[in-house]
């Protein structure tokens, strides 16, 4: 491995080694959580090494753009992924099921510019998913594994990347209101928890930030049936888990993370982050990946990237939708 921060590698000694797609074609339809707009989304199964493709079968010719980091675009209350000038919104939830369930190629037809909001969590993806089946090919899948601690900084957010033998998680984050302050969570990944602790927890949003957020055009399709609404008092609707709001962000951050196309090895942690800083994290490692590839160039510690702190930083309680 020599210099290189990250590495990739075959099954050995992970366990489940071959890729997977879904064993039927499965649809669902919803609105999207920031247009408004209801949409249809047909999961087709896909050949081995085809990665996860979205397709939007709304424009002429159905251009396709596909989950990988060159085509993040958008990073602002969810991810948005664009290639020449077709855009797909929100698809952070999706790939955490994908994710979650060690999907690797599916064709994403969707019939608008943004994947259905559902109940604001991953468990409808999950239940529809397992609904189809799960296939494996006979092609084994590759992990990124993580040689050398990365960090990016930015003001008092962080997040950062060492290594370890499995995918762990640790996140926390303070909240900036009253019922909901200071919160921090530790995982390790596996299907199973997956499933059952990070899957359902839902988005969620400050109610004194609505208003604004629809003056710009966001969070037109959001609801109490998709999203957990923060009033002053508290949550208006019943919270699925004490700790929901944090698990929401461990969700949004192992869809994020998907982009890489691969699994990761490596235990991830993140303070007061959010979708910039997880989507930063999976540019480096994708630079990484691909300077090692390119050069075996020699990449000189400590990997610590700073970007400059906003002129007015928003509070870390802002919406994570
Ligand atoms: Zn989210």
């Amino acid at each position: 491995m020599g210099n290189s921060f990250v590495s990739e590698g075959d099954a050995k000694g992970v366990g489940v080694g071959r890729q997977k797609t879904i064993g039927s074609t499965i649809r669902c339809s919803g609105v999207g959580l920031h247009t408004g707009q209801e949409v249809t989304m047909t999961m087709r199964p896909s050949g081995p090494n085809t990665g996860i493709v979205f397709r939007r079968v709304d424009l002429p010719h159905t251009p396709v753009v596909e989950a990988r980091p060159e085509n993040i675009m958008d990073v602002h209350y969810a991810t948005t992924l664009g290639k020449a000038g077709v855009e797909v919104k929100t698809v952070e939830h999706l790939l955490a099921a994908l994710a979650g369930l060690g999907i690797d190629n599916l064709i994403v037809e969707v019939s608008g510019p943004e994947i259905p909001v559902m109940d604001g969590s991953a468990a409808p993806f999950v239940d529809l998913l397992l609904q189809a089946g799960i296939w494996r090919h006979y092609v084994p899948k590759t992990y990124i594994r993580v040689t050398r601690p990365l960090e990016i900084e930015m003001g008092s957010r962080s997040i950062q990347i060492l290594p370890s033998k499995r995918f762990r998680i640790q996140y926390s984050m303070c909240f900036d209101h009253p019922c909901f302050r200071e919160q921090s969570i530790e995982f390790q990944v596996s299907r199973r928890n997956f499933i059952r602790e990070i899957a359902p927890s839902r988005t969620y949003g400050f109610l004194r930030d609505v208003e604004s957020l629809w003056r710009r055009g966001l969070a037109l399709g959001g609801s109490l049936e998709n999203a957990v609404v923060i009033g002053e008092q508290g949550a208006l609707n019943d919270l699925r888990f004490k700790d929901e709001l944090i698990r929401h962000k461990v969700l949004d951050l192992i869809g994020d993370l998907y982009l890489l196309g691969r699994p990761l090895q490596g235990t991830v942690v993140a303070k007061g982050a959010g979708h910039l800083l997880h989507t930063a994290l999976v540019k480096e490692i994708q630079r990484h990946l691909e300077s090692d590839q390119a050069s075996r160039c020699v990449v000189t510690a400590p990997a610590s990237v700073r970007f400059p702190v906003p002129a007015s930083p928003k509070p870390l309680g802002s919406p994570a939708l």
